[in-house]
């Protein structure tokens, strides 16, 4: 196994390793050598010099250093960020929960509802429900504090 320094079209500097010098040059050929910056596959060796470029430093500190030779082709990045997006549903779900836990369901009345709760003509508490864009905006143009409810688990894939 070698190391090569490279650089992609667009001067994004990263590592990667080839059975071979051979093994570098026909994996590039077919295209398989791709920047894990800007995905480009116009990548060629690096040209080593004894200073790098501040931003360039900062780019190469940043990026995965590949453990394994077929790295680029295991699609590990995007199965990371899936998991961050379930867990981030998660947390909106949970906020949810908690946002509902001890509101009242007053379904289609909520703006008549939020508003007699702001007057006094209503008892205080918290409410939920569902209301037109327009109502929103003349809710908050009235002062009256409302918050949009998070998305909860069973909400679009
Ligand atoms: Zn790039």
């Amino acid at each position: 196994m070698i190391k090569y320094q490279l650089q992609c079209v667009n001067e994004h500097q990263f590592e990667g390793w080839f059975q071979s010098g051979d093994a570098f040059d026909t994996q590039k050929k077919r295209g398989f050598v791709e920047c894990p910056v800007c995905q480009s596959n116009k990548v060629d060796r690096a040209i080593m010099a004894p200073s790098v470029a501040r931003t360039d430093k900062e780019i190469a500190a940043s990026l995965p250093v590949p453990q394994e030779p077929d790295w680029i082709s295991t699609g590990a990045e995007a199965a990371v960020l899936s998991d961050e997006m379930i867990e981030l549903r998660e947390r909106l779900a949970e906020l949810r929960d908690e946002m509902i836990k001890n509101a009242e369901d007053v379904g289609g009345n909520f703006a008549e509802e939020a508003r007699r709760i702001h007057f006094g003509e209503a008892e205080k508490r918290q409410i939920y429900g569902h209301t037109s864009i327009d109502e929103v905006q003349e809710l908050l143009e009235e002062g009256i504090s409302i918050l949009p409810l998070p998305p909860g688990r069973d909400v679009g894939h």
